[in-house]
């Protein structure tokens, strides 16, 4: 992603983000790279969307688990996207966002991890090492 596209894809978007492996909400924007989750490195992308139906903004955040550290490892609270990727459409406006839906659709096999869902867990020592 460009920097052109972090810079109009105002901050209160990112704001609204979380990762959906992780529950983390903080990304990390590298140059020439894109933006990652910090806790997790899981990678996202922004696209806008053509269908707005009307709202302000209409954005899809890809989500993709290639870069993910410690995807496998039980013990770092992740849960990985169905086939490796997930896409959220957002819609809305800065302040006033809402998730319109998931792609895939949660369901019985993957459900996104929730905004924080794992915060009460502690990850154990041992395994920080890992990353
Ligand atoms: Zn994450």
């Amino acid at each position: 992603m460009s920097l052109e596209g972090i810079d109009r894809h105002s901050e209160a978007l990112f704001e609204f983000l979380w990762c959906p492996v992780c529950g983390h909400e903080v990304f990390s924007h590298i140059p020439f790279e894109g933006v990652f989750c910090k806790n997790c490195n899981t990678q996202v992308k922004l696209q806008e969307s053509r269908e707005t139906r009307g709202y302000e903004e209409a954005v899809l955040a890809c989500f993709d688990t290639h870069s993910t550290w410690n995807l496998h490892v039980d013990e770092k609270l992740r849960r990985d996207l169905p086939d490796g990727s997930a896409r959220v459409k957002i819609l809305g406006a800065p302040g006033a966002y809402k998730t319109d839906w998931w792609s895939p659709a949660p369901g019985e096999d993957w459900e996104p991890v929730e905004r924080g869902e794992f915060d009460d867990m502690e990850e154990p020592d041992e395994v920080s090492h890992l990353a």
